[in-house]
């Protein structure tokens, strides 16, 4: 079943993520139906905050993407098809300190039409649970370092706007206001 995407600037957006504390079917139904709705959306990533639910729950999937990047899951290689689409829960992110940052353009799917240059570390080492609460250790770089610290920013309430590079940022302004009076107008209301 795919879901309604919530736009700029839905409360919901701005709220952490509960930390997911039962791994059972209304867990598995949620993320399925998160992935449905990221992949009708052509979208590479999506939070459970941007279909109106504040968890600690993020689905990636990059395996339509072109980009080259690098990965170790549970320290092993597996082919891409293999772990994606990925369902992250109470992810934590950490970046080693004086990590290789980069500035690249990202968009969001709560922001339809608007993207803007986002400067973010190269690479990452993450922990997180699978749905059936199994930890994992994600170390990775490039697309997928940048997607999953776009998604786990959406966890915490954080937008990619907050870090979209200063000068860039004011020329998006127009659209935005446009996008929160269209959001007002016709809100999706969060479940
Ligand atoms: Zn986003």
């Amino acid at each position: 079943m795919s879901l309604g995407i919530v736009h700029y600037n839905n409360p919901v957006l701005r709220r952490k993520g509960e930390k997911i504390t039962v791994f059972d079917d209304g867990l598995t139904s949620l993320a399925d139906a998160m992935i449905e709705t990221m992949h009708a959306a052509h979208g590479i990533g999506l939070a459970a905050q941007q279909v109106g639910h504040a968890l600690q729950l993020c689905v990636i999937d990059l395996r339509g993407t072109e980009a080259e990047f690098d990965w170790k899951l549970d320290g092993a290689k597996p082919p891409l098809e293999l772990f994606m689409p990925m369902v992250v829960v109470n992810p934590k992110v950490s970046v080693a300190r004086k990590a290789p940052t980069e500035s690249v353009e990202e968009g969001c799917l709560s922001f339809p039409e608007i993207r803007g240059p986002v400067t973010r570390a190269q690479a990452i080492s993450a922990k997180f649970q699978d749905p059936s609460g199994l930890p994992h250790t994600l170390d990775c770089n490039g697309l997928l370092a940048r997607c999953f610290q776009h998604e786990v920013d959406h966890l915490n309430g954080i937008l990619f706007i907050d870090r979209m590079d200063k000068e860039f940022r004011p020329t998006i302004d127009e659209a935005l206001k446009a996008l929160v009076k269209a959001t007002k107008a016709g809100q999706v209301v969060p479940k």
